[in-house]
């Protein structure tokens, strides 16, 4: 992922605050894939909000990447675009756990050769993420296997066509899966 974490690293903080939210929760054997592959279709739709460049009725089509929060005194600048981005490779970790996957057997392919542009690249991740479903509900573990793989593909080549480093996505999603935790002690 970067020179300092690797989607190896990002997968291990996915998992350890899954086996949390499952023990907490009281969710031990429940099949959580149907909602985790929802949630991140949620959190793809999310992006492309974002990002807003499939508006083509808005005159107003620039990404959503400077945000200013006041707190009292305080300024916080912080970037809707990766944050909703780093929301959609958490889900994306959490199904390699779920479908019992080694994150480290993902070889990633740059598709941006292949892709007309980010609105392919979304309607792709939407189908990838169907597809992983309807592949699991039907038992086909190694449909399940490619499409999360294609996936995968999909979500870094969206990081790269939006302007994504790989350390900008790594600061950002240690920092949610931070608050994912506060979440979780204070009762979210
Ligand atoms: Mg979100």
């Amino acid at each position: 992922m970067s020179e300092v974490y690797t989607l190896k690293q990002l997968y291990e903080m996915q998992k350890e605050l899954d086996v949390r939210i499952i023990k907490e929760k009281g969710l031990e054997g429940v099949d959580l894939l149907p909602n985790t592959v929802l949630a991140l279709q949620v959190e793809v739709g999310e992006l492309a909000n974002e990002w807003r460049g499939f508006k083509h009725w808005s005159n107003d089509q620039s990404p959503r990447t400077k945000k200013i929060h006041s707190d009292r005194d305080a300024y916080l600048e912080t970037n809707p675009l990766l944050e909703e981005y780093v929301d959609c490779l958490h889900f994306n970790l959490s199904l390699y756990r779920q479908l019992n996957l080694n994150i480290s057997n993902y070889l990633h392919e740059d598709l941006s050769g292949d892709l007309t542009g980010l609105t392919e690249a979304f309607i792709h991740a939407f189908d990838w993420a169907s597809k992983i479903y309807w592949a699991t509900t039907t038992k086909r573990p190694s449909m399940a296997e490619k499409s999360l793989y294609r996936l995968t593909d999909v979500l870094l080549t969206i990081a790269k066509l939006l302007g994504f480093t790989r350390d900008q996505i790594a600061e950002a999603y240690i920092a949610k899966n931070k608050t994912n935790h506060d979440r979780q002690t204070n009762g979210y």
